[in-house]
């Protein structure tokens, strides 16, 4: 298939972008490297020994993507171009509505303009909000989250519920990823985020390398085993593996259906920080704080619909995931920089 990957150059796009390609499938990336470097790509035609397109556009941006379908025969998109920052989106959240919902809008556009009709789109567990019980399924409520971010990912899930009920041809694939962490096994790629990062396992990473002095936890008084909050923990490589497999899907079938990327287990922040040091044989300096405002106990998928549609299932576990974000991190102590 020829595949149209928006914000291609970013974290999960990259390691996706590696499987495709190694799949045999022709690959197109638009980014505007708003959050990424164009190092990244440089990495993916390293690791993969393959070449593919490169747009530097807005996805959002109309006139540029009507040019980049009419110059490519694609088959399917796969939509992550996107922002991401939660706590960001709070303070500035008519940039995440204009740049999350406006890209969204333009593919769609563009695709009935040029008759494409399979996309897959990056979705988020934050559309469950707080959870009314673990672990989460595609049926339980998306219409509680708490930032504006959340917000665009339900009200884009919603632009391509609308499409489809609109146009029968349309195939969408709404992938809700769970906490992706973990990078490439060659220590090429993986995640690079700026300044200080928000989460978990990036500021582990920092806090290992020497960048940054030590990890606060968020609170020890949840009603969890240990305390602190447990989450679903999905290796990048995996995830990447399940758009391989959604890609498949939304070419065999019609209409929008919401698929949880995760793996079904929930570790706690201390589960992770313990295995981290322990893989690794390093010692991860660590104080516990109070709660973050928003975090919610709980969150992990249950992860069988993904595995009768998609035919797809998490293989690596939490050792995998702590060895290879500390190999990405100690082998580029400045990211792609
Ligand atoms: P990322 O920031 O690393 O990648 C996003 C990429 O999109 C970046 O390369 C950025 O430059 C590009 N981009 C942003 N807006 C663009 C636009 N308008 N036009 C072109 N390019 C644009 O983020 P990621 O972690 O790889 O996430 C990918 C997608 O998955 C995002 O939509 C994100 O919301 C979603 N998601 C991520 C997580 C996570 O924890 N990483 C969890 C759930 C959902
Ligand atoms: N967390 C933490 N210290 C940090 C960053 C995160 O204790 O510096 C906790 C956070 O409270 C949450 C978990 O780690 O319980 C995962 O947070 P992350 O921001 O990675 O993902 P989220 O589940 O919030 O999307």
């Amino acid at each position: 298939m020829k595949v149209l990957l928006t914000g291609g150059a970013g974290y999960i796009g990259s390691h996706t972008c590696i499987e495709l390609l190694a799949l045999g499938h022709d690959v197109i990336i638009v980014d505007n490297f708003s959050n990424s470097k164009p190092e990244a790509l440089n990495r993916i035609r390293e690791i993969s020994g393959r070449d593919f397109k490169f747009y530097e556009a807005d996805a959002a941006d109309p006139e540029a993507m009507d040019r980049i379908f009419a110059e490519n025969e694609i088959d399917c998109i796969i939509h992550f171009a996107g922002l991401k920052a939660v706590g960001e989106s709070c303070h500035i959240p008519l940039r995440y509505y204009r740049n999350n919902l406006d890209s969204t809008i333009t593919l769609l556009e563009a695709m009935e303009k040029h008759g494409v009709n399979n996309i897959v789109f990056s979705s988020s567990a934050t559309v469950y909000g707080v959870p009314e019980r673990v672990p989460l399924t595609e049926d339980m409520p998306a219409y509680k989250t708490s930032s504006p971010y959340g917000w665009t990912k339900i009200m884009s899930e919603q632009i391509f519920r609308d499409a489809c009920a609109a146009n029968p041809n349309l195939s969408v694939v709404l992938l809700r990823y769970f906490n992706p962490i973990g990078a490439h096994e060659s220590g090429r790629i993986g995640e690079d985020p700026n300044g200080i990062p928000n989460n978990l396992m990036p500021y582990i990473s920092q806090v290992a390398i020497g960048k940054l002095p030590k990890l606060g936890v968020f609170g020890n008084d949840y009603p969890t085993p240990d305390g602190t909050c447990v989450r679903d923990y999905i290796h990048v490589v995996d995830l990447a593996k399940g758009h391989a497999k959604a890609i498949e899907y939304a070419a065999a079938h019609k209409g929008a259906e919401a698929i949880n990327l995760g793996t079904g287990i929930g570790y706690s922040v201390l589960d992770i920080v313990n295995s981290f040091m322990k893989v690794n044989d390093i010692d991860l300096p660590y104080e516990i704080q109070g709660r973050r405002d928003g975090d919610v106990p709980e969150c992990y998928a249950d992860p069988s619909k993904a595995r009768e549609l998609l035919g797809w299932v998490a293989e690596k576990g939490i050792e995998d995931m702590c060895r290879d974000s500390w190999n990405w991190q100690k082998n580029n102590p400045k990211g792609l920089d």
